[in-house]
Formats: C-alpha cells, structure tokens, sequence
C-alpha cells in the first residue's frame, strides 16, 4: 500500500498502539504528526523512527480535550503539510471501577479524552478534508464499546460513542469523499493493559477464540489498509481486531 504524498495525523502517537500506527504509516510513505500530552521523550523517539523511513516526522504537545491544544496541533499540520489525508482517532485512556464506586470525575475525564477528545480533533480537520474532497478518519474504539464490560462502564460509553459518532460523520460527509471507520480491538499488549493482574489477563485469554492477545501492529496493519486507495468503498463500519472476542 502506498502512502507516499499522503499527510496523517495520529492522537496518542507516542506510545503503543499509536506509535504501531504511526510506524506502519511512515513505512509506507506517508508524511506523519503525532502528538504526546507529558511524554515528550516518547514521541520524539517515535518521531526519529518515522525519519529512517524518509518521511517528514512532527511530534506536538496537544492535549486532545482542549480546544486550543488541538486547534494549535492543526495549525503545526497545516503550515507542514499542503493537505491532511489522514487522521486516526487513538488517544484514549482507562478509569476502570464498578459503577458502584466510580467517581464522577473518573467518568468525566474518560468521556473527555475518549469521545470529546475524537469530536475536537475530527472537527478541526474536517474542513479541510471537505475542501480537498477527500479524507479518512479513523477512530479507535474497542471491543467493549459493542459488548460492554463490568467495571468499565465509563470507558465502554465512550468507546459505544466513538461508534455512533463515527457512522454519523461517515454519513454527513460521504459525498465530500471522506471515509469515515472505527476500529474496535479487542486486548492489545500495551501499558494500558500492562496494569492488569495475572488473574484477570489468563481470565480474559479464555474468551478470545484465537487465544492469544494483540499487538499494536495487529491494529496498525488494519488503520493502514483504511488510510489507503484499498478502502476506498468502505465507510461508516466497525471492524473489530480482537481475535474473535466478540464473536
Ligand atoms: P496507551 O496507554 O499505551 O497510550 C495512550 C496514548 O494516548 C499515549 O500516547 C498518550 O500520550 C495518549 N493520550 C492519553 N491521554 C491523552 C490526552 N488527553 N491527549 C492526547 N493524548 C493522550 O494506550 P493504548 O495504546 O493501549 O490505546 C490506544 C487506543 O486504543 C486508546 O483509544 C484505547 O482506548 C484503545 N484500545 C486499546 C486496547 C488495548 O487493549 N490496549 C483495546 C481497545 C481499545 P502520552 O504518552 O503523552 O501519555
């Protein structure tokens, strides 16, 4: 797949899954931003990863829940890139409890990272992407956006938002060309699910069909087929990375 030319956006790129789709993007020629929100070492050494590629390789503090922060990581897009082509969806973040338990600013920060995070970032590109007549948006949700989780119930909102938010937008924007996909992974190797314990991971791998858990790349191979001229014909879909987790 090639991406040479395009230009990509990618929310959380400094670490695990993020940093696999940024990666996986600059192999294959496309030009990336990333942006970190305190792990500047992070994204600077993914950043140094996508230039061996010969790519051109941005990493910017931006906090996607604040209007300013994302307006400002734009505008470093735009005076580096002539168009945005791409932007995947990925910062996100867990504040696990029963509901029983769950603070109230547990629930907010999560809805404001997860889903205001995705509504912030899309609209600031959408725009442009409507101008050019053509885009692909890619929004990170997870498995338990469809299934639900016990202990989850703020996260799972989120995500299950990330999913209306995505067919809705893949609707108001098809005739400008504009793909619009979720991804919904389902347990990806990464320092979100490294807090786990033992018990719970050996738990969890029973109900993965392919018993085994996912790496980013897994992910990052699928937002890379949807950032390409491949998915041309697909919008407004969830495609599920779980290993059969929600079968
Ligand atoms: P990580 O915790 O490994 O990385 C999270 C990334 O998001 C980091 O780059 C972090 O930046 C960034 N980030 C967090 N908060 C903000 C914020 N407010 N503004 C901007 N960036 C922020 O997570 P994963 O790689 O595991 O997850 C990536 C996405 O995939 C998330 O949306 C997650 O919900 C989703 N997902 C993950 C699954 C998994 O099993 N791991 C399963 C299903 C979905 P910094 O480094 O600066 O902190």
């Amino acid at each position: 797949m090639d991406l040479r030319g395009k230009n990509a956006i990618v929310t959380g790129g400094s670490r695990g899954i993020g940093k696999a789709i940024a990666l996986e993007l600059a192999k294959n020629g496309a030009n990336v931003l990333v942006n970190y929100t305190s792990n500047k070492a992070a994204a600077e050494a993914t950043v140094k990863e996508m230039e061996s590629y010969n790519v051109k390789a941005y990493a910017v503090q931006c906090n996607v829940t604040k209007s300013d922060d994302v307006k400002n990581m734009i505008k470093i897009a735009e005076e580096n890139f002539e168009t945005i082509d791409i932007l995947v969806n990925n910062a996100g973040i867990t504040k696990d409890n029963l509901l029983l338990r769950m603070k109230e600013e547990d629930w907010q920060q999560v809805m404001e990272v997860n889903l205001n995070g995705v509504f912030l970032c899309t609209k600031a590109v959408i725009r442009k992407m409507m101008k050019q007549k053509s885009g692909k948006i890619i929004n990170i949700s997870s498995v338990v956006g469809i299934t639900g989780n016990a202990g989850q119930a703020n996260y799972s909102a989120s995500k299950a938002g990330v999913i209306g938010f995505t067919k809705s937008v893949a609707k108001e924007v098809a005739t400008k060309n504009i793909n619009v996909n979720a991804i919904a992974p389902g347990f990806i190797d990464t320092d979100m699910t490294a807090v786990l314990s033992e018990d719970i991971k050996n738990e969890l791998i029973e109900n993965i069909p392919l018993r085994r858990y996912g790496q980013p790349e897994d992910v990052a191979k699928l937002v890379l087929f949807l950032s390409s001229d491949f998915s041309n014909y697909i919008t407004g879909q969830i495609i599920s990375v779980d290993g059969g987790m929600a079968i």
